[in-house]
């Protein structure tokens, strides 16, 4: 008689701590996702400093160099040592304060991803100082000492080489279509948001700026300058609110194109309490009204700022920021649409009107 073979007992495979530099670089992945993700990152850095004015410049998509400056208040010496650090922020204290957090960042994740896929330089002045400092990062710790330089007010935040330790990524982006028209874009998006900054974003060695906006009181005005007289001279001014707890509680204004507006795709600049964010359910629900209603100007460019009561909205579900989870959405979707609907048909039928 033949004994048949013992089957093969697997051993399960030891279980170890990862090294706290191979988590770091994990995590910084995912939050610096193309060089548009850093981008974003250091602006809206730059928005929470108070700057009024903010100047990108990008050299090969972001791979090579992405050189953020702004007139903010400046980072303090003593704060340098740990800048870059994860989770070092200025911005939040105890989980509690999310509820009501007023800036866009809070995570102290972003600069310390930097340092770990990139190499990040600092220069930094504080209101009063004599001169500023400049440090250069890597893997979350200063490189050398602070040396002193001379500055102009604010800060200036350099990353080179984005990528240069992740093979993988560095190749798909440098085969597709390089990202730098998706910061024009993001830049775009700010500059209509916030009008009272000026923005500019230039492609390294071009003599124009590709986004060039002036702080303005005007809305109307910053979309002319960044999107051009076409859009704006066919954007109709949308307005609305709720005050019923029992259903929703917001406010929203914002620019709609018309019937004159015919575009590919539809642009759809979308903030919820001050942060760019996404919302697929809400742009596809306004398309809809848009074929409905100006079935020849179906793709539309949209401008929308929603204000909620802070604790309604969840800003922490996604590492980017880039989704915020809203409380009451549906309703909210519900009523975009039939202001956008009665809008659109008021102006269609006035229009009718006068050609009449
Ligand atoms: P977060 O924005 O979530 O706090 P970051 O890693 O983006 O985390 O930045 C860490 C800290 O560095 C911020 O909390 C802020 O105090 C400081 N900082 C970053 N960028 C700037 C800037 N451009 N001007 C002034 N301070 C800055
Ligand atoms: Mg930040």
């Amino acid at each position: 008689m033949e004994i048949e073979p013992a089957e093969e007992v697997k051993e399960p495979p030891r279980i170890h701590r990862l090294d706290e530099s191979v988590v770091n670089r994990i995590a910084a992945g995912e939050v610096i996702q193309r060089p548009v993700s850093a981008v974003k990152e250091l602006v809206e850095n730059s928005l929470d400093a108070s700057s009024t004015s903010i100047s990108v410049l990008v050299k090969d998509g972001g791979l090579k160099l992405i050189q953020v400056s702004d007139d903010g208040h400046g980072i303090r010496y003593e704060d340098l040592p740990i800048l870059c650090e994860r989770h070092t922020t200025s911005k939040l204290s105890k989980y509690e304060d999310l509820q009501s957090i007023k800036s866009m960042g809070f995570r102290g994740e972003a600069l310390a991803s930097m340092t770990y896929v990139g190499h990040v330089t600092v220069t930094t002045i504080t209101r009063g100082q004599l001169h500023g400092y400049r440090v250069s990062y890597r893997d979350g710790v200063m490189e050398n000492e602070p040396k002193a330089c001379a500055a102009v007010k604010g800060t200036q935040i350099v990353i080179e080489n984005l990528f240069y330790n992740m093979i993988a990524r560095r190749k798909t982006l440098q085969n597709s279509a390089d990202d730098y028209t998706k910061i024009v874009d993001l830049l775009s998006r700010f500059a209509i948001h916030h009008i009272d900054v000026s923005f500019s974003c230039r492609k390294h060695g071009a003599a124009r700026a590709d986004v060039h906006s002036v702080a303005t009181p005007s809305r109307l005005n910053a979309i002319r300058s960044v999107y051009g007289l076409l859009v704006a001279q066919n954007l109709i001014k949308i307005e609305a609110s709720d005050n019923d707890p029992s259903s929703s509680v917001f406010e929203m204004d914002g620019f709609i194109s018309n019937s004159n507006y015919v575009a590919k795709k539809t642009t759809m600049v979308l903030f919820i309490n001050d942060r760019l964010v996404e919302c697929t359910a809400l742009k596809r629900a306004l398309e809809v009204v848009y074929v409905a209603t100006l079935p020849k100007a179906s793709k539309p460019f949209i401008y929308m700022s929603i204000t909620l009561p802070p604790e309604h909205v969840d800003v922490n579900v996604h590492p980017t920021k880039r989704e915020v989870s809203l409380l009451n959405q549906e309703v909210i979707v519900e009523k975009m649409q039939s202001v956008v609907e009665s809008v659109l048909r008021n102006s269609n039928e006035s229009r009718t009107f006068q050609e009449q």
